[in-house]
């Protein structure tokens, strides 16, 4: 079988196509048939050597396809043949993988391997961070950074079913008409973000700000909230927050938070109610997907290409099968 395979960390073209063996699961695990695997930011940090990983590695932690094989412990609600999906594992960028059984996500009939695929990792993470990591109420503002990226786009449109209030950030004006076309009520650029924060809420400030930008937006993001506001760095596409004195969150008794989507989906019971609360969410139309590009798998390093320079929206995805 085909997979792509890491030998090196670097640039997007140590993303090389192998072939390889086809592996077997063990009681506890799932052979799957990949047919379409997730593009996310965590598959750079990994390339990158940033997020350090044990070479030689096949590199994609999200995916969706078909049960092949099933271990002898695989949970019952589990068969062969049934369309499932994974986050959070590695392996993704292959024609098969091998996943832990229990962490396997049954797919509803009605939801595409595509559509299965974009809302996830993503949008599982949209789901704990307007649910969870801050509970939005009607009426809160909150600000999304990246609004027109993979999480972004989808958590823009989730906050706007919960009743609150959204001023996107993004790059360009293109991707600034995404956001307000996605529901959020206000599209802008980085630059002076808090100002325009501030006179959005008549010199409040925001309830929260979800930010996976993570190093160029930190320390505006601290003036644009309000008293006892929540900042919640969730990524670091431009880098990781340098480590930071604790009395810059003094002033505001501002709630600091560093999420991270494996400790919302901790027992199986967790995982699956929030991968259907997701599913729900997306045929009420409360979350929409948006496909930002589609590559053959051979092409993983073009995927990356397109993520990392911030030409992308949306979701990108892999065509495994
Ligand atoms: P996106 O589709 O949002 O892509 C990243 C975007 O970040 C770019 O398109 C760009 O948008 C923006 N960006 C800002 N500065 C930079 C920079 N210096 N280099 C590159 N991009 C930059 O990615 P995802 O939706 O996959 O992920 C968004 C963030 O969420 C990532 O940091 C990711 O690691 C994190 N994440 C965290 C999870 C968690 O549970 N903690 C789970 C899932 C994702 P623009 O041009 O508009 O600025």
């Amino acid at each position: 079988m085909k997979a792509i395979v890491i030998t090196q960390v670097g640039s997007p073209d140590v993303l090389q196509l192998h072939e390889i063996q086809r592996p077997a699961p063990d009681s506890d695990q799932g052979l799957i048939d990949v047919t379409v695997a997730g593009v996310n930011f965590i598959d750079i940090y990994h390339r990158l050597g940033k997020y350090p990983v044990k070479l030689p590695y096949i590199p994609g932690v999200e995916g969706v396809g078909t049960i092949a094989e099933l271990g002898s412990n695989a949970p019952a609600d589990l068969k062969i043949g049934m369309r499932v999906g994974w986050v959070m594992a590695s392996g993704g960028y292959s024609e098969s993988v091998i996943i832990p059984a229990k962490t396997l996500i049954p797919i509803p009939d009605d939801i595409k391997d595509e559509d299965a695929v974009a809302l996830l990792l993503q949008g599982m993470t949209a789901h704990y961070l307007a649910r969870n990591t801050y509970e939005i109420q009607p009426g809160d503002t909150a600000v999304v950074h990246s609004g027109a990226g993979g999480v972004g786009l989808l958590l823009t449109r989730y906050i706007k079913s919960l009743g609150g209030k959204v001023i996107a950030t993004a790059s360009t004006p293109e991707k600034q008409a995404l956001v307000t076309a996605a529901g959020a009520d206000l599209g802008i650029d980085y630059e002076g973000f808090a100002q325009k924060v501030k006179e959005f809420t008549a010199g409040q400030g925001a309830h929260v700000i979800y930010d996976g930008v993570g190093k160029d937006t930190f320390d505006e993001g601290l003036q644009a909230l309000r008293r006892r506001g929540t900042l919640a760095v969730f990524g670091a596409a431009s880098g990781q927050v340098p480590p930071i004195e604790i009395m810059k969150i003094s002033s505001g008794s501002i709630y600091l938070t560093r999420p991270t989507l494996a400790d919302f989906v901790v027992e199986r019971s967790e995982l699956l109610w929030r991968a259907n609360e997701v599913f729900e969410a997306f045929r009420k139309d409360h979350m929409q997907v948006t496909i930002g590009g589609r590559y053959p798998l051979a092409d993983a390093p073009a995927a990356h290409k397109n993520l990392e320079s911030r030409k992308s929206t949306g979701k990108l995805v892999l065509q495994v099968r």
